[in-house]
C-alpha cells in the first residue's frame, strides 16, 4: 500500500496532502482516528482527479462533505480521505416573461449552479439574498451541498427535502467521465438518493428557483432557524439524529401522539433520553441526538446505538435504522 500511497502523493497537489491526519477535527461529531492519506480539493478538477487516481491505484477513498452525519471510527481510515472544499456559486439561467435587462417582476424562474463543497447554509443565505425561494427551509442547516444531495437532506417539520429544489447535477461517474443528469435521475426518497447504491460523486448541483418577496422569504427562514434552535442541542458536539425516523404505517400501527414518526419520541419512552455510555450520551433535549462534551470515543457511540435498537425492538417490535453514516473499520 505505502507504495500506492507514494504514487498518489507525487501525483496531487504538493502540499495540500497530510498523512496520518485525525479526522475527529473533521467532523461535528468531533470522533475519529486518523486518515492514512487526507487531501483537500479546493477546484472540481482537483476533486476529480484525487478521485480517479485513487481507482486507479485501487486506493480505498471517502469523500467528506461537511462532515455532520458521519460517525467515524476510532481507527480511522485506511485510504484516502478527500475533503471537498470547491466553493462555487452561479447563476446558469433565467425564465420570464420579459428579459429586458434583470427585472425581479418579470424574471419569475432562477437557476443556480452550487459547487458541491459550499456549504448549504451559505447556499441558503445567499438565495434569500438574492430574493429566491426554494431553500428557505434550510436555514440554519449544516453541511454541504454534495452531503445534502446524497443524503436528500430534509426539514422533517415542514416536510421540505433539498431535492425537490434540485433541477439537475453533474455527476462524476464510475468509469471517470462527467456527465449531466435530471433531479429525477438520483431517485431521491427519505434520506436517501441513488447516489449511495452507485457510488457515484455529485460535483456540483442546479436548483430551480423562483422569485420571490426577499423581506418575506427571510422572515420565513427565520422562522425555521428559530425552531431549529429551540429544539436541538447546542454547544456541544453530534452528528445530528442518530436514527431515521419511523414509517407512517408504524406510527399508526404504534398509536403515537397524533402520529408522529419521530424516532426521538420512541427512544424518550424506552428511557433513553440521557442515558450514556462512556462520554456519549442521548440528549436530554433531543432523545434521537448522541451528544457528548468532549472525550467520547467511536466504541462509546457504537454501544449506544446497540443498546438503543435492542431496546426499542423490544418494546416497540421496530428496527430502527441508522441515519449517520459509519466511515472505517467498525
Ligand atoms: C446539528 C445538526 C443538525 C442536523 N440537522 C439536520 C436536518 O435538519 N436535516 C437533515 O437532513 N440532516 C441534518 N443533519 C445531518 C447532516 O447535516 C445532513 O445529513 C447533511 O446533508 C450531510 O452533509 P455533509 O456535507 O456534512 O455530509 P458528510 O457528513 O460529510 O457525508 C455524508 C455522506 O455524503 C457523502 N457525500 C458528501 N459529499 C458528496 C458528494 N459531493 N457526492 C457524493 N457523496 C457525497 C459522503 O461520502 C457520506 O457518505 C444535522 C446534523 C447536525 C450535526
Amino acid at each position: 500500500m505505502q507504495n500506492k500511497y507514494q504514487k498518489l502523493i507525487t501525483s496531487l497537489v504538493k502540499n495540500r496532502i497530510l498523512l496520518s491526519e485525525p479526522l475527529a477535527k473533521y467532523t461535528t461529531f468531533k470522533i475519529g482516528g486518523p486518515a492514512d492519506l487526507f487531501y483537500k480539493a479546493i477546484t472540481t478538477p482537483e476533486l476529480v482527479k484525487a478521485i480517479i487516481l485513487a481507482k486507479k491505484y485501487s486506493i480505498p477513498f471517502f469523500l467528506l462533505g461537511g462532515g455532520t452525519n458521519l460517525l467515524v471510527a476510532d481507527s480511522g481510515f485506511r485510504g484516502l480521505v478527500i475533503k471537498n472544499e470547491t466553493s462555487g456559486i452561479r447563476l446558469v439561467g433565467m425564465k420570464g416573461k420579459q428579459m429586458v435587462g434583470y427585472d425581479s417582476q418579470t424574471v419569475k424562474t432562477v437557476f443556480i449552479e452550487a459547487d458541491c463543497g459550499v456549504g448549504l447554509n451559505r447556499l441558503v443565505r445567499f438565495t434569500l439574498d438574492q430574493g429566491l425561494a426554494g431553500l428557505e427551509d434550510f436555514l440554519g442547516q449544516p453541511g454541504s451541498v454534495g452531503g445534502a444531495v446524497y443524503m436528500n437532506a430534509h426539514n422533517m417539520r415542514l416536510g421540505k427535502f433539498v431535492g425537490d429544489a434540485v433541477y439537475s447535477a453533474k455527476i462524476l461517474k464510475d468509469s471517470g467521465e462527467v456527465a449531466e443528469v435530471a433531479a429525477s435521475y438520483f431517485q431521491f426518497g427519505y434520506d436517501k438518493s441513488m447516489l449511495s447504491k452507485t457510488g457515484e460523486i455529485v460535483l456540483s448541483a442546479v436548483f430551480r428557483l423562483t422569485t420571490g418577496d426577499k423581506n418575506r422569504l427571510w422572515e420565513k427562514a427565520s422562522e425555521t432557524l428559530k425552531y431549529r434552535e429551540k429544539t436541538q442541542p447546542k454547544g456541544i458536539y453530534s452528528s445530528g439524529c442518530a436514527f431515521r425516523n419511523i414509517s407512517k404505517s408504524e406510527a399508526v400501527r404504534l398509536a403515537t401522539p397524533d402520529y408522529t414518526c419521530s424516532t426521538g419520541y420512541l427512544l424518550d419512552k424506552a428511557g433513553l433520553k440521557n442515558y450514556s455510555v462512556g462520554k456519549a450520551r442521548f440528549s436530554m433535549e433531543h432523545a434521537n441526538i448522541i451528544v457528548h462534551s468532549g472525550g467520547a470515543s467511536a466504541s462509546d457511540v457504537l454501544e449506544l446505538i446497540s443498546t438503543a435498537k435492542q431496546r426499542v425492538k423490544k418494546k416497540f417490535g421496530i428496527n430502527l435504522t441508522e441515519e449517520i453514516i459509519l466511515v472505517g473499520d467498525f
